[in-house]
């Protein structure tokens, strides 16, 4: 009981409190690659640590710490002949949360990616007939300025005509990278999975608001990925086209090139001229999982030391 307890604590503390600490963070100059790289650590240590105290709660033989369990169960056996008399209740009733709470994500997960993966494919077939196909991009006839791109199966890229009358020929480079930067990161499953969890544990603020925040950092990272390969005024040129050159909407789980986040992108492509290296990128995201990792058993270490100076010290 005491092993889980200290999971549950670490849990809810990273789930309360994180959405904030990552909001702060945003504000430094970590690459937006590397704050996805802590959301992601941070979602699943949480989520890894919940799963973790189902386990020790349901196979109490596998829940021991050798001296540190020990030290922690006499300190709490302190606790319960106290006033609180927390016992089995408790343990059933978190038992019983995390077993539903576990349920829940893993079914909304693999709903959404079966729907995804199969209206992707469908929608492909849909427009495939009405479309050219060129160097791996399929172009429909329609006036406004579209870009999006199709996760799933379908892995494509989509433009409109209306794109083609609208931008020069360096800024629809600059888009199509744009749009081929979401396909190489996996953003759509990014996001899919993101409101997946979102829809199955919305108490928790770190799943209720990942969504929007990975929503948004999925842009600055394929603005990223696009601004190694073409002028960042460029860029900004195809997206303020893009922005005002029509308002039809991108299909259901597709990522459109001006979406999402407009303003804040054109103030970063603007004023924002650092490219992050390769190399630092990957420093940064390790640095930042090991400490999204981190951040629950820290969380519930410090619950647990202060259940030692509650009640032994
Ligand atoms: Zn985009």
């Amino acid at each position: 009981m005491i092993t889980a307890l200290v999971l549950v604590v670490g849990v809810v503390t990273t789930g309360v409190a994180m959405p904030a600490v990552l909001s702060t963070l945003s504000r430094t100059s970590l690459s937006p690659a590397a704050h996805l790289c802590m959301w992601w650590s941070a979602i699943a240590s949480t989520g890894l640590s919940a799963v973790a105290a189902l386990l020790v709660l349901l196979l109490p033989g596998h829940g021991g710490l050798a001296a540190a369990e020990w030290l922690l169960a006499s300190c709490w056996a302190a606790l319960r002949s106290g006033p609180l008399h927390l016992d089995g209740a408790a343990a059933f009733a978190v038992t019983a949360l995390l077993a539903v709470a576990a349920v829940r994500a893993t079914t909304r997960i693999g709903r959404s990616l079966a729907t995804v993966r199969n209206r992707s494919r469908t929608l492909l077939t849909m427009l495939g007939p009405i479309g050219e196909w060129e160097q791996g991009v399929l172009w429909i006839d329609h006036s406004d300025a579209l870009a999006f791109s199709l996760g799933g199966r379908a892995q494509a890229v989509v433009a409109s005509t209306g794109l083609r009358r609208r931008l020069g020929a360096s800024e629809i480079q600059a888009v199509l990278d744009h749009e081929r930067s979401h396909l190489v990161g996996r953003h759509h499953v990014q996001v899919l999975i993101a409101e997946a969890l979102a829809r199955a544990l919305p108490v928790l603020p770190l799943f209720r608001r990942a969504p929007q925040a990975i929503r948004h950092l999925v842009e600055l990272a394929a603005d990223e990925r696009a601004a190694r390969y073409n002028d960042r005024t460029v860029l900004r040129r195809a997206l303020l086209g893009i922005a005002s050159g029509g308002h039809s909407e991108v299909p259901p789980g597709a990522l459109g090139a001006a979406g999402t986040s407009v303003e804040h992108r054109l103030r970063r492509l603007t004023h924002d001229q650092r490219q992050h290296s390769r190399e630092r990128q990957i420093g940064e995201c390790t640095l930042a999982i090991v400490t999204g990792t981190m951040l629950p058993l820290l969380a519930g270490s410090a619950a647990a030391l202060l259940l030692f100076l509650v009640s032994c010290a």
